[in-house]
Parts: structure tokens; sequence; C-alpha cells
């Protein structure tokens, strides 16, 4: 079975074309999809066509199949998609919008030590009508439809790394903003990569102008490497050029993230290194207090330290932030849901 989701407006007037209809039916159904209907749903085509569809086409690509609530009003999901494989997403409410997070990969390769969605490697892909499907069904679950979205942000920031699943990614981020369907600007959306610099390079020709950040999370290459293995592929200042190179074709700002691990990264020479790499640059630095996960025994630091952290950055010149927390309570850290999903089914 296929994804209708997967189709752009362009690919769906084919399509209609093709089975003999009108091209404005692409339309009503890329409406219909996009507010977050099922197939057997859009009830403004006709039953053959629906049935048609339906032949080569999966009703509900993507079925959210637990909520949770957190103390903060985050609110954390368990996607199942059609072939089995579940994925995660989390719903914050902001004073400037919603911003719903989503996974890119079922699972990961990129083995950061402490993310716990790379522990069991990486599973499949996630289409870009997958993505896109996630992000309709949390605007309609938000009481939102196309005209009033309850979803006006997104951040390619849950499970997997996006420029790993480049093409389906980028497919996505045009879905997304496309102007028929949710129109979400590329500059409400923000993409976090490990840093495939060659992706990096590539994503600045795509006239896409989101907001590129970075995982950074040590500033001498050989440290990051002990965090990252990624970093084994490519240095900090090929890195660096790369969001230069970023700025000068989009003119966005981007952002490092920076999870502090206790003990590993928190220390003065980090503080040193970053103030001497990132001055001047026109970035910000998104500090991360570290949601612990059980399988890898690393250590958060205190938010005294986090925010000590910050200011130390802050006085070096860097335009820097602590990241508020959000659904600590509720396994908010990426992969942690699902993989605690995974293991009560097992158990
Ligand atoms: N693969 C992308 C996006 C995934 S995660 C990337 O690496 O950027 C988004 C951010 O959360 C990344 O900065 C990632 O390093 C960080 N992260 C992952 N696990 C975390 C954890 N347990 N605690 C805090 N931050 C974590």
């Amino acid at each position: 079975m296929k994804i209708l989701q997967d189709l752009n407006l362009e690919e769906l007037k084919s399509l209609v074309i093709s089975l003999g209809e009108k091209p404005f039916r692409a339309g009503q159904i890329f409406r219909a999809l996009s507010s977050g209907r099922k197939i057997s749903e859009i009830t403004d085509i006709s039953n053959d066509l629906r049935a048609v569809l339906l032949k080569t086409y999966v009703d509900e690509p993507v079925k959210i199949i637990k909520t949770l609530i957190s103390k903060d009003g985050t609110e954390k999901y368990l996607f199942r998609l059609f072939d089995g494989n579940i994925v995660e997403g989390v719903f914050m409410k902001n004073k400037y919008g919603n911003t719903e997070c989503l996974s890119t990969l079922v699972g990961c390769r990129m083995g950061c030590k402490f993310c716990a969605s790379t522990i069991g490697g990486l599973v499949r892909n996630l289409t870009a009508g997958e993505m896109y499907a996630t992000v309709c069904a949390v605007n309609k679950l938000g009481g939102g439809n196309l005209s009033k979205r309850a979803v006006t942000n997104v951040v390619l920031m849950g499970s997997g790394e996006p420029f790993d699943n480049y093409d389906e990614v980028v497919k996505f981020l045009r879905l997304v903003s496309c102007k028929d369907g949710l129109n979400i600007s590329p500059r409400n959306i923000s993409l976090s990569t490990c840093g495939l610099v060659p992706e990096m390079l590539k994503f600045s020709e795509e006239n896409l102008p989101v907001n590129l950040t970075v995982s950074l999370h040590n500033p001498f290459d050989n440290k990051r490497k002990e965090l990252m293995p990624i970093a084994n592929a490519y240095k900090i200042s090929e890195i660096l050029s790369a969001c230069d190179n970023y700025f000068n074709k989009t003119g966005r700002r981007f952002i490092f993230e920076y999870t502090l691990v206790k003990g590993v990264n928190d220390t003065v020479d980090c503080i040193k290194e970053l103030i001497k790499l990132l001055k001047g640059r026109p970035c910000h630095v998104n500090v991360i207090r570290l949601n612990e996960v059980k399988e890898n025994g690393l250590k958060s630091v205190d938010d005294k330290n986090a925010y000590r952290f910050v200011a130390e950055l802050t006085k070096g010149g860097l335009s820097a932030t602590v990241r508020r927390l959000n659904g600590a309570d509720i396994d908010g850290a990426c992969g942690q849901l699902r993989r605690s999903h995974i293991e009560g089914e097992s158990v």
C-alpha cells in the first residue's frame, strides 16, 4: 500500500487526471488530508473515487495511539505507522504559538551517546507524507483546521537525523509550507542536525529558509567524537563554514544546541573555546539540560550551573539561553517514550 499524503498538489493532479477526474479534485483531496481527514472521510469526492483511492492508498497512515499530558501542558504522542512501527512527537504551547516537535526516522543510526532514539539503531526512514500526516493529525486533535491552525510552528528535533533522510525531509518541508495546505512558513520551522556537512551545504540551495540548528555539544573535535560518532566524519571548522554559508545564502541566523553533560562538556575550557569559535558569528547558543536516559548513565548539570554556563557565554559576547524544560515528567527526551512503549510491549 502507498501513502496518499506523500503526493504534493501537482502529483495529486496527475493522479486524479489519470483516474478520469477533473483537476480541481486534487485540491479537495489535498485540503482534506491537510485537515487531518482519512481518505474514507473525504466526502466531497465521489464514493467511486474514494473506493479507487482506498485500493492503493492507506486510509490512515498515521494514528495517534497514546497521548500523555505533562504538568507543564506539554503533550506527547505515540503515532502508529501503517506497518506497525511507532514514532513519537511532542506538542508544546508557547506564547508565540504552538510547536510540534516531530520525528524524521524510526530510530536513528547516528549513535550520539546521550540520546535514547539511537539505542536500537535505525529501523527505517519516514516518508514525507508520514511526517506531514503527524502534523495534520496533531493540528486536528488540537482543534485546528486550515484557516485557524492549532500547530503554528514545527521543529524537526524528535527522533532521527533529518539530513540522514534528506529527500523525504525536503519534500515534507515543501508539503507543510504549501499555501493550499497547513501553510506553515519556513520561518516557523526549525531543523536540527548533528552536523552532516554535505547535506547542510546542499540544503542551503533549496530555497527553504528554515531555522538551521546544529547539535554541537562540545567545541573540541576530539572530545566531540566521544559524544557524537559523526564528529569522526566532519570537523567543527567544516560545520562552522557550512553554517556561515547557510547564513550568506538565506540570511537566517543559525543556532547551536549544547546539551550539558555533567563533568563532560561543562568545563571552563569548553566555555572559553565556545566563545573563541562563535564570537562574531550570527548565531545563538541554546543550552539544554540533559534529559537523563537510564541506558547510558550520563548525568545532567543542575539548574544553577546551567544558568552559570550561559552567563559566562553571554559575558564572553555570545547570545545564549537555557532551553525551557518541556515534559520532563512524560519521557520528554527524544526516543524515550517510544522505547518505554516497546519495552512495555515485550514484557
Ligand atoms: N538528529 C538531530 C535532531 C535530533 S534531537 C540532531 O542531532 O540535532 C534534537 C536535540 O536534542 C539534539 O541537539 C540532540 O543532541 C538533543 N538530545 C538528544 N537526546 C537528548 C537528551 N537525552 N537530553 C537532552 N538533549 C538531547
